[in-house]
């Protein structure tokens, strides 16, 4: 089999200090350590803020970070992704923040909000609720040390699985990981990763995206 060819796409509002390179390319660096992946850098300056025919048409997975230009991908751009997705079989993995993106709403055909947030930079427990499933593969229940919280109800369609939820010793709890397909797709969403903390270089979630990759991408 050809290697996973991943698109990964960021809006470029990660703090420096944090996210030197970008998100997007912590998550490529994430997939090369543990996959045999192809991965190239998009993001919203370029032509087509970074989404062109050619580059969707290239990928298997496209993996995306947004959060507050997220409402401001062009609508034919939004509509392209989504044909990706539904009628060619493209992977989408969306990564924190893009839970309120234009993107993100059009694959569930909600809204995709949830209902509010917390930064407290207290500790996430990740607990596989889904343990047999190939996302989980190799994983066991950790913690992220320093996170934002997010709360239920979240505005999705029911998941197809729900692999791991997030839970906080504050009482909170989130389904942090989801899956979906839609029309010939995979769709996953990738709560852990809010931007100010390093969320995107702690190995267990390194491990775990490229799991969610592979799965997005079929090779799973
Ligand atoms: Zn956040």
């Amino acid at each position: 089999m050809d290697r996973l060819k991943v698109l990964s796409w960021s809006e470029l509002t990660e703090p420096a200090g944090v996210y030197p390179a970008g998100i997007h390319a912590a998550v490529c660096e994430a997939l090369r350590e543990h996959s045999d992946v192809d991965c190239r850098l998009a993001d919203i300056t370029m032509p087509e803020q970074g989404l062109s025919e050619e580059s969707l048409a290239w990928a298997d997975v496209v993996v995306w970070f947004s959060h507050v230009h997220g409402s401001e991908i062009h609508d034919d751009l939004v509509a392209r992704i989504v044909s990706h997705v539904t009628e060619q079989g493209m992977g989408f993995v969306a990564l924190h923040s893009s839970l309120i993106s234009t993107v993100f709403a059009a694959l569930m055909g909600t809204t995709g909000w949830h209902s509010g947030w917390r930064d407290d930079a207290t500790t996430e427990h990740i607990h596989f609720t889904a343990p047999e499933h190939p996302i989980a593969e190799g994983m066991k229940d950790f913690d992220i040390p320093q996170t934002e919280i997010f709360f239920e109800p979240f505005d999705i369609p029911e998941p197809e699985e729900v692999v791991f939820e997030g839970r906080w010793d504050t009482g909170e709890w989130f389904r942090s990981g989801c899956c979906f397909t839609i029309g010939k797709g995979r769709v996953f969403y990738f709560r852990p990763g809010h931007e100010t903390y390093p969320i995107f270089f702690q190995p267990e979630v390194r491990r775990l995206l490229t799991n969610c990759v592979e799965w997005a991408g079929k090779r799973r």
